[in-house]
């Protein structure tokens, strides 16, 4: 399993990031499902989100029903982006992005709903 993401997208949510530095920022992301593969196309702004300096959310029932919604995108301002136990209590969807201080496409990585961390292909 391995999601595909645009260049030009990874950089938009990481700009996201930086703009809600130091709170943390979140989104949901949307993309297509195959056997092996997810990719992602777009992100959504997840209605009433809230966010400060150590967690970030929305309430899921807030949530339109839209069956492209494969996970969420947030960050971690205080560095790794490795998953919190909140986090893993949390996963919304198939998959988790989570993008660290200082915001750039070594920092981001990407873990499956059970915790797992999945592989990003990034295409130009
Ligand atoms: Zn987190």
């Amino acid at each position: 399993m391995e999601i595909i993401i645009d260049k030009e997208l990874i950089e938009e949510l990481l700009e996201f990031a930086r703009f809600k530095h130091p709170n943390e920022a979140i989104v949901l992301l949307r993309g297509d499902i195959k056997e092996d593969s997810i990719s992602i196309t777009d992100y959504l702004y997840p209605p009433y989100g809230f966010s400060n300096r150590s967690s970030a959310g929305f309430p899921t029932h807030m949530i339109p029903l839209d069956f492209r919604i494969v996970g969420t995108a947030h960050s971690h301002p205080t560095g790794p982006n490795t998953p919190s136990i909140v986090d893993l209590h949390n996963i919304y969807g198939r998959l988790m992005v989570l993008l660290g201080y200082p915001y750039n496409i070594n920092t981001v990585a990407a873990y499956s709903k059970n915790g797992e961390k999945i592989n990003i292909k990034i295409i130009d």
